[in-house]
């Protein structure tokens, strides 16, 4: 790495003690920004790469909460604002126990790029909380989120910060997040939170939107390569909102996908999976994977194991970060691997990145490839502003349009610094540069 980017990374790991996925995400970026400052020296002495380290500000709040025993519960809440460039703060909130303020800010840090790929006038941030909605009643759910807003309401807003889903957080919990920003605020300000639900000022798509986005990225990628998913052999990690509709994406497009995941075990289903079953199990029941294995023949499930054993031509990683390491790259390229779409955060470790980029594997970084969700929103935020909305066929247009768009960026950078086919290096370039001209052009804040 460049030595001026060293000292300036090392400052930034020594600051920010402990925060193990935020660090993996800074070194990241870091490793791909070289050749930019040679072209570039205005970005040092404009000490942009501090300043985006940086979060512009950082919220961290007590969440408390009655369960159903009425028993007192305490959780921890946090927003990161972390760079507002380009537009309000944009970026989900996640509801997991592993949540900290390293992921949050690692989160955060990588909207930052992506938002910026998309073209869309949005910023980059992130939120949530260590709070574990699995085997939470609907009314805990909802006693939970509206503590989380009473908090969270007087730092956001549709031109400021506008929250989203993440893992654990969906349409339900949107909707009581909305209901109870509404209640305090007495404003019916649909821009502040996106993944609403359609007939109160949601987007059509919107559910749909990251899934699909990751294979039309992976599909404009295997197409550099005279290839389509007509015919592929997929497997896709994780069974929530965006492995579901990545799996119904990739199977209209003529590819099976033969295995997916929870936390508990993965499934193989050798006929491709069917999605009606998968949705009625994981969205309507709430369920577990392991109950699609009695309902369907010819499946098997694999309680504990690695997804990742799984022979496939695309993989798509779409449950959660460093699921996907070196080993398992490794035993997938000796396999027959072609491609891999991050539908998930950063989920490949930097080991099983170096394996796929070594093997010459299509690569595409969950900055890029997963932005179809984002992406919507901010159509969502769009359809809200002009109190319109649009058709499902009009919306999935704008959203087919912005990711073969952003595709085509990430390949025209990377041929533009030397490294063609280097997804890494043209999603990290090509977000950086166009946050890195704003930051100049707004002056030192
Ligand atoms: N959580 C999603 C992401 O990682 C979506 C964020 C949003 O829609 O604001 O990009």
């Amino acid at each position: 790495m460049d030595a001026r980017l060293e000292a300036i990374r090392d400052t930034v790991l020594a600051r920010n003690p402990g925060e193990r996925e935020f660090h993996q995400a800074v070194i990241e970026v870091f490793e791909s920004l070289g050749p930019v400052h040679d072209r570039h020296p205005e970005f040092l002495e404009g000490a942009v790469l501090e300043r985006l380290c940086e979060p512009e500000r950082q919220i961290i709040f007590r969440v408390p909460w009655t369960d159903d025993a009425g028993s007192f519960q305490i959780n921890r809440g946090f927003r990161v604002e972390f760079n507002s460039a380009l537009g309000p703060y944009k970026g989900g909130l996640r509801f997991h126990p592993s949540v900290n303020l390293g992921i949050i800010k690692f989160l955060g840090f990588e909207q930052i790029f992506k938002n910026a790929l998309t073209g869309m006038p949005i910023g980059g941030g992130k939120g949530g909380s260590d709070f574990d909605p699995r085997g939470r009643s609907d009314a805990e759910i909802m006693r939970f989120c509206q503590s989380f807003m009473t908090e969270l309401y007087r730092h956001i807003g549709e031109y400021t910060d506008v929250p989203a889903g993440d893992i654990g957080v969906g349409g339900r919990e949107i909707g009581y997040l909305f209901g109870q920003y509404k209640r305090i605020t007495n404003r019916y300000e649909s821009g502040v939170l996106t993944g609403k639900g359609i007939s109160w000022g949601g987007s059509l798509v919107r559910p749909e939107a990251t899934g699909y986005g990751t294979v039309i990225f992976a599909e404009e990628m295997l197409k550099t390569r005279g290839q389509s998913f007509d015919g592929q052999r997929v497997v896709v990690s994780g069974s929530g909102n965006v492995a579901i509709n990545a799996i119904a994406k990739a199977q209209a497009l003529g590819a099976t996908v033969v295995a997916c995941s929870d936390s508990s075990g993965y499934i193989v289903d050798e006929a491709g999976i069917d999605v009606a079953l998968l949705r009625q199990i994981k969205e309507v029941e709430r369920g577990r994977l392991k109950d699609y294995e009695a309902r369907r023949s010819a499946v098997s499930y694999v309680e504990g194991g690695s997804v990742w054993d799984v022979d496939a031509t695309v993989a798509l990683p779409c449950a959660t970060q460093n699921e996907l390491g070196g080993d398992a790259a490794a035993r997938l390229v000796r396999n027959g691997l072609l491609a891999v779409g991050e539908g998930a955060n950063m989920p490949s470790t930097r080991d099983a990145v170096a394996v796929f980029q070594e093997a010459g594997i299509l690569f595409g970084p969950g900055k890029a490839a997963n932005a179809g969700g984002v992406t919507t929103s901010a159509l969502e935020m769009q359809q809200n502003a002009s109190r319109d909305s649009w058709s499902f066929a009009h919306t999935e247009e704008r959203l087919t349009e912005i990711m073969v768009g952003i595709h085509a960026r990430c390949a025209a950078t990377a041929d533009e610094y030397g490294d063609p086919g280097n997804y890494v290096l043209g999603a990290n370039i090509g977000g950086f540069v166009k946050v890195a001209d704003a930051m100049l052009a707004q002056g030192l804040i």
